[in-house]
């Protein structure tokens, strides 16, 4: 490996395979590293060794190889790392940021090797941590994406989750339905007894949660580990409409599932009187997510803001949270206004929104490439069970298979066909994700403000943090808007510019004029 145009420094190379790369034969630690050692040979520095983390995301830095990495950055025993893509490394802006600047300071260079080549320059790393911002984003909303498939089995009257107390998980049976759902819950011949016991007892009134937690338990009602249900999960059991046929699911709702009903509805009613009556008027917790809660803070109290519905609910306030009171309570609605036109007075430079357009475009056409290859995978597979399917049935039918042989094989093969069905399902909802976050970095490097008023909520709060560290609030008026080390880092090298001057009284205390409310006691 050693050449004559080697500088006599170090260079490591960085390898991750997650459990989901290895499973989806992503890239392999195999060709990581043949990808590592190549480029390194390549470059002017000596092979110091490969350190791997296997099985892991990049969600945090807690992992061994990291640690090993930083060790060797910090004890400068290194002057480069190679790695196939620096989110193998760091996907969260945050770690993103550390570790550059660790490299930085100690004097080390991190080579994407599948990246284009702008790491060297300030604009580069730039761009990069937009993308990185970005990657962050993608990671919280496949989460969503998930779920979003979970909504629609329920949408389609399928309980998507573990099954509820007094039921059990199954493979669906249906081929009609195995589409959808490949997992269906069934009444639990043993739990479900009980479960109808408990809801029977309770409805005389006779007996309060606790006393049937105890006897039900006794008699063998239990959680799936095999111990004594907590009395707060029985008091939501006997308020869990799941048990009347009703399923609720995140956004997703169906009147009348598919599940098989143990207790009928008079009987679930009769339950409802008696825990109304028990508890009276006990207040219902609303829950609502304050786009600026965490961004607002007082600079006297030194805490952040929250919100609350005041007026009847039809107005809501932010305020400081400190006990005595601080000042003026803020319209909601205005406020939030207010923040949304500062994304007004930002816009990127030319050459900054090329590169993340270019960076957009590979990665886009790299996530393109993926999907294809993933899906056509999947239908290998299922082509092949379907064949199997085939062979099976003509097995049969020349009675070569015993009923039970044939059965056994039939509902393996189904089994397969609804588990590929499901990753056929994800694969897409990922696809028109990837699509979706093509069109909002694109909207997000020409347009700030209209991409920013178009997103959803998480993606507001994105945006919000990409900007924006927090806002010091007083009496109502945004005082102080401290920018985020990503923001503070474009505008010093010119690639987000500021279209008007900025004073920060100006143009706020202007805007907020309207919004201030007198102290909303005295309103
Ligand atoms: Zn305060």
């Amino acid at each position: 490996m050693e050449t004559k145009n080697k500088n006599g420094k170090l260079a490591i190379g960085y390898v991750r395979v997650s459990t989901k790369d290895q499973k989806e034969h992503g890239i392999s630690l195999e060709v990581q590293t043949k990808l590592c050692l190549h480029e390194i040979e390549q470059g002017p520095y000596e092979f110091l060794k490969i350190i791997y983390d296997k099985g892991l995301s990049a969600g945090t830095l807690n992992r061994r190889g990291v640690k090993e990495a930083i060790n060797l950055i910090q004890e400068k025993k290194i002057a480069a790392i190679y790695t196939v893509h620096t989110d193998r490394i760091a996907r969260n802006l945050e770690d993103h940021i550390y570790l550059r600047n660790l490299c930085i300071e100690n004097g080390v260079e991190i080579i994407g090797i599948n990246q284009p080549r702008f790491q060297n320059t300030a604009t580069g790393r730039a761009t990069d941590n937009v993308l990185a911002t970005f990657a962050e984003m993608h990671k919280e909303l496949t989460g969503e994406k998930v779920k979003d498939v979970l909504y629609a089995k329920a949408s389609e009257g399928f309980f998507p989750a573990a099954a509820p107390v007094g039921y059990m998980n199954i493979d669906n049976p249906d081929e009609e339905t195995k589409g959808i759902a490949s997992r269906i819950i069934v009444p639990d011949p043993i739990m479900a007894p009980l479960v109808k016991e408990l809801f029977i007892l309770y409805s005389t009134g006779n007996y309060n949660v606790y006393e049937l937690t105890d006897t039900l338990y006794e008699k063998g009602l239990k959680n799936r580990k095999g111990k004594k249900l907590q009395y707060g999960r029985v008091y939501e059991m006997l308020k869990n409409k799941i048990y009347i046929g009703e399923i609720k699911w995140g956004g997703g709702y169906c009147k009348k599932g598919r599940h098989e009903l143990f207790i009928d509805e008079s009987l679930f009613e009769k339950v409802q009187a008696v825990l109304h009556a028990h508890n009276g008027n006990r207040c219902k917790r609303r829950k609502y997510k304050w786009l600026l809660a965490g961004y607002l803070h007082c600079p006297i109290h030194k805490c952040k803001y929250t919100a609350e519905w005041h007026l009847k609910k039809k107005i809501a306030y932010y305020h400081c949270t400190n006990r005595n009171g601080c000042g003026k309570y803020i319209e909601q609605i205005g406020l939030e206004n207010v923040i949304a036109e500062k994304f007004k007075d930002f816009e990127f430079s030319e050459g900054f929104v090329d590169e993340i357009i270019e960076k957009v475009r590979l990665r886009f056409e790299k996530a393109r490439a993926d999907y294809e290859r993933k899906r056509q995978s999947l239908i290998n597979q299922r082509t092949a069970y379907e064949a199997k399917r085939k062979v099976n049935e003509n097995k049969l039918l020349s009675q070569v298979l015993t009923d039970e042989e044939f059965t056994r094989i039939k509902d393996e093969i189904n089994h397969e066909l609804g588990r590929i069905n499901e990753q056929l399902v994800e694969l897409e909802a990922e696809r028109g994700e990837n699509v979706d976050i093509a069109q909002e970095v694109l909207l997000f490097t020409k347009d700030i403000y209209k991409a920013y008023q178009k997103g959803s909520y998480l993606l507001k709060r994105h945006y919000l943090s990409f900007f924006w560290e927090k806002f010091e609030a007083q009496d109502g008026i945004i005082i102080k808007s401290i920018p985020s080390p990503l923001f503070r880092e474009l505008s010093a090298l010119n690639q987000v510019m500021y279209k008007t001057p900025q004073t920060e009284k100006s143009p706020i205390t202007a805007g907020i004029s309207q919004v201030i409310t007198n102290d909303i006691l005295g309103a």
